[in-house]
């Protein structure tokens, strides 16, 4: 029948993808490094998340790297650059997801023993990334309050797949009416119990809480 076929091909696929994020895991663990895969969509402010919250923790003298999933060009991968950050461009050529295997190439492109924290910023998209595991450690779902409290009711996948949910760009909220009582409704539909830290890289609110959940989850992992 066609559609097992089709069915049978992703579940191997999935399956080689699974195999491989497990190697990255051992990796990740074996150096002590603790990696969250950030996703959303384009224009969620993943990438002036990551440099937010890098800069906390490198106040609090933990060393962020960072892998960035992007379909075309370095223009995320500079900016981290120019703050001060290793950092590794991952360019996808259409692709809509990282997979372990493209994180695993980045991996091998930084230094592990000179971070503490890896950022692996995946494709914008809120569709298949969650459905790739890359070996991280945590998924990171980054909503941001210009697309709207409805997302999480839209893209019910993602946000089940969330060990954390950040709400970037708060500091827009009245501007935009944003519901935040709706939009914390949907994250709790699909996703009973994953923290929900809302913040604004721009203005700072909120990133402390945010870094300190991080440090608290590097303690935990590698105390
Ligand atoms: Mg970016
Ligand atoms: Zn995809």
């Amino acid at each position: 029948m066609a559609s097992g076929t089709v069915v049978d091909i992703t579940q191997h696929v999935l399956a080689g993808n699974d195999a491989a994020a497990a190697e990255n895991r051992a990796t990740l663990d074996a150096a002590g490094v603790i990696a969250l895969n950030l996703m959303a969509s384009p224009g969620a402010g993943k990438t002036s998340l990551i440099l937010a919250t890098a800069a906390r923790l490198r106040a609090d003298g933990c060393r962020a790297g960072v892998i960035e999933g992007d379909l075309a060009t370095r223009i995320d991968a500079d900016r981290v650059a120019a703050a001060g950050y290793s950092v590794a461009q991952i360019n996808t050529g259409g692709g809509c997801h990282l997979d372990a295997t493209m994180v695993r190439g980045g991996m091998a492109a930084l230094d592990l023993t000179s971070i503490d924290v890896l950022f692996v910023e995946n494709v914008g998209n809120l569709v298949c990334p969650a459905n790739f595991a890359l070996g991280s450690h945590a998924n990171v779902v980054v909503a941001s309050v210009p697309e709207g409290h409805d997302k999480p009711f839209k893209y019910p996948g993602i946000y089940a797949a969330a060990d954390v949910v950040v709400l970037n760009k708060c500091d827009l909220a009245a501007l935009l009416e944003f519901d935040a009582v709706t939009f914390a409704a949907g994250v709790r539909l699909v996703n009973p119990h994953a923290p929900l830290f809302t913040l604004s890289s721009r203005t700072g609110e909120g990133v402390a809480a945010w870094a300190e959940w991080i440090l608290g989850r590097a303690r935990h992992d590698f105390p």
